[in-house]
């Protein structure tokens, strides 16, 4: 099934348009005033600084905004955006990654600070702590614990008619929560309000309101966050301003539980968060334990390797300075190579330099009088020209034709903080093949994780789902069933380089480490802001074919990369897939938010154009399936995936230009999935649904790890009685 190309390189000015101008109105460098001090006089204000956030200090946030227009601005911008908005009582709900004083001229628009999920710069105490409690528990002796285990009647209407898209209800740990969407025929009447109302068996009612929900600019629908109520809900009726009112008995979400698991069966085998280093060290134990069930593929394409070149500033960034770059990595011999400027303390002398015993000295230029006269311009432009093969120089941004310095000296570093255990080579990245077939005779399942840096939960997911089906094989008969009948492949971590940046340098780093900035933008001080979203960089529905939801820009948290899988990760995924084509399922495991999607993920604007829909028969299998996994999901501590967040990508989280699953259904014809793991979690206190967000404290984590790998495992089932069934609809 393929959809290539699409309408060519279609470019989208107007994102650009109104990312210059949000870029302006927030970026740190433009910051007027102080805006601090400005949003300090709002309500917001004084969340603010109760919450402790220096104007330079990054930290992922739940912020409720004051209307849609702001999300699309930021998403517009590029924002590094967490999870998806929710609306809520006319404002809009978003996570996000930022610094304080973004946050406070968001404050200053408007916008309220609901929660501080996490700080940027604990991610190596983070992972400390929790190999700590691991070896703490090992040492107790503390086993760990088992797991345990809408027909709609639209009545006739004045002026509008409503419809109900959904309407469920569920239990999450011993509460009853209720969800609901509902259409209106008066699409593009903004004013338009919706009013739920529930009622229980015992006469118990109660209402809430619905939000519009417009995307890219079209109605999508009227939506609600879950709503608690005091018992199973028997009736919902929707009324509208309008005069438009349907009632519908809502069903349970997702009614379906999986089979318990047998006595004996094994299962949490996750007990800390794991490194690149880690992950690599268990497949090597792996695969001497279950030779006869396991196999290692080395993927064909390695990463560039947890490197940098290095780089420092000669002269003050604050006045006067030049960008000096090592063209080779930082550990290729060019840490600690020194560099200065001097004044040669003649008339007339030539710009020259020499770089003798690993240190670079520029003589500056001089006029009659023996004053310097050579430039920051000058003198980055010499040396570029000099020293081809071993330093490339920039003026720094504000340094531009300022007469050079005499400076230094100053030393090259990568700015790598991970200790000498994690190697600075390109990185073999590891598949996992588990199955008593590994021949391609069997259906073949994938799940992968870490396209992004960041979500240290999603190989703990993997890789305990793999370690069960392997533990589990030679005694559970269900499990040896699933593994004479399946070919299971598991990629554990994608971004190894961008996971070890995350754990040793920035741990909300989201991209692989091949920065591809130019001149200035690779200043250092934009180290945390390099690289390529992998999850943007795959060739269906990408950027380069006019789809929205990734950026151009070297310094966005979805930067597509310069072309279609210009990145060994992307390719790797690809290769794979490409390697075995018995591979019929795939699922790509991200955190977090709690969403179960599959394609379409992608969309053009103006318009909303998605990639092609499938087929009814595909999206019956696709909700089928998701509400089967779900439910095998709820079943280990009752966390249950929305059923708004269960859907398309584009319909239930947004477009997301050249994501992977996209490019495994449309050009490999697999059935793709993508799990956001890590669900919101209800606090009675405050009647509010809190973030867990990238890296929680650790038990949640596990929590995870062990909820998600039942529904792996529940996708194997589904793999298999797809295989066996006689009739079914082909990918
Ligand atoms: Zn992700």
């Amino acid at each position: 099934m393929r959809i290539r190309p699409m309408a060519g390189r279609r470019r989208w000015a107007a994102v650009a348009a109104v990312l210059a101008m949000v870029v302006a109105g927030l970026g740190t460098a433009s910051a007027s005033a102080d805006p601090l001090a400005a949003a300090a006089a709002t309500p917001g204000g004084a969340a603010l600084a109760a919450a402790g956030l220096g104007a330079e200090e990054t930290a992922l946030v739940r912020v409720q905004l004051p209307n849609a227009a702001m999300l699309d601005q930021l998403v517009a911008a590029g924002a590094d955006i967490a999870t998806t908005a929710h609306a809520e009582q006319g404002r809009v709900l978003v996570d996000l990654v930022l610094t304080g004083r973004n946050l406070a001229a968001l404050v200053a628009r408007g916008a309220v600070l609901r929660q501080v999920v996490q700080r940027a710069g604990d991610g190596r105490a983070r992972y400390a702590a929790s190999v700590r409690a691991a070896a703490q528990r090992t040492k107790a002796g503390l086993q760990p614990k088992a797991g345990t285990g809408p027909t709609a009647s639209a009545t006739a209407s004045t002026t509008d008619t409503l419809r109900f898209l959904q309407a469920y209800w569920w239990v999450s740990q011993e509460r009853t929560f209720l969800q609901t969407e509902a259409t209106t025929t008066a699409t593009e009447d903004p004013d338009v309000e919706i009013t739920v109302t529930w009622r229980t068996a015992d006469g118990t009612t109660g209402s809430f309101p619905l939000e519009r929900f417009e995307d890219a600019g079209v109605y999508m629908y009227h939506v609600a966050l879950p709503q608690p109520l005091p018992a199973q809900p028997v009736e919902v009726t929707a009324t509208s301003s309008l005069g438009g009112s349907t009632t519908t008995t809502p069903a349970p979400w997702p009614n379906s539980t999986p089979p318990p698991p047998p006595q004996g069966y094994q299962k949490d085998f996750v007990d800390a968060y794991l490194t690149p280093v880690d992950i690599r060290a268990r497949i090597g134990r792996l695969a001497r334990q279950y030779r006869d069930l396991l196999d290692v593929i080395d993927l064909p394409n390695p990463t560039q390797g947890y490197r940098r070149t290095a780089t420092g500033y000669l002269g003050d960034p604050a006045t006067a300075a030049v960008i000096i770059e090592s063209v080779k990595f930082g550990s290729q011999g060019m840490n600690g190579v020194q560099v200065r400027s001097v004044d040669p303390g003649a008339a007339n002398q030539p710009l020259s330099a020499r770089y003798v015993d690993r240190e670079l000295t520029i003589s500056l230029g001089t006029d009659a009088t023996g004053a310097v006269v050579s430039t920051t311009d000058d003198v980055a432009a010499f040396v570029t020209a000099q020293y081809p093969q071993r330093f490339r120089a920039y003026v720094e941004n504000g340094s531009a034709g300022a007469v050079m310095p005499v400076a230094g000296p100053s030393t090259l570093d990568d700015g790598l903080h991970a200790p000498s255990t994690v190697p600075r080579a390109p990185w073999t990245v590891q598949a996992l093949r588990i199955g008593y077939h590994r021949d391609g005779s069997r259906i073949g399942v994938l799940a992968y994780s870490q396209e992004h840096a960041r979500e240290w939960a999603v190989p703990l997911v993997t890789l305990e789902f793999a370690e069960r089906l392997l533990a589990n094989a030679r005694t559970d008969p269900g499990t040896r069933q699933l593994l004479e009948d399946v070919d299971v492949f598991v990629i554990p971590t994608v971004n190894p380089d961008g996971a070890n940046y995350s754990f040793y340098d920035y741990n909300f780093q989201r991209r692989n480490m091949h920065d591809y900035c130019a001149g200035a933008n690779r200043d250092p001080r934009n180290r945390n802001r390099w690289g390529v979203d992998v999850n943007r960089n795959y060739a269906a529905g990408s950027l380069f074919d006019g789809y929205f939801g990734a950026s151009t820009s070297c310094l966005s948290d979805v930067f597509a990369g310069p072309g279609e899988l210009s990145e060994p990760e992307s390719r790797n995924v690809v290769a794979l897939a490409d390697a075995h084509p018995n591979i019929a399922f795939a699922l790509n495991v991200h955190s977090y938010g709690g969403y179960f999607m599959w394609p379409p993920g992608a969309y053009r604007v103006p318009g909303r154009i998605t990639l092609p829909r499938p087929p009814a028969d595909q999206a019956a299998f696709f909700q089928a399936s998701a509400q089967r996994i779900v439910g095998a999901i709820a079943a280990e501590r009752g966390t249950v995936t929305w059923s708004s967040q269960t859907g398309p990508v584009c319909d239930v989280l947004y477009s997301a230009a050249g994501n992977s699953a996209d490019q495994l259904y449309y050009d490999n014809g697999i059935y793709a999935w993508d799990f956001e793991v890590g669900n919101p979690i209800w606090n009675p206190t405050t009647q509010q649904w809190n973030s867990v967000g990238f890296q929680p404290p650790f038990p949640e984590a596990h929590a995870e790890a062990l909820e998600y790998a039942d529904g792996l495992v529940e996708l194997v089932r589904v793999a298999r009685e797809y295989a066996a069934a006689a009739q079914r609809p082909a990918a």
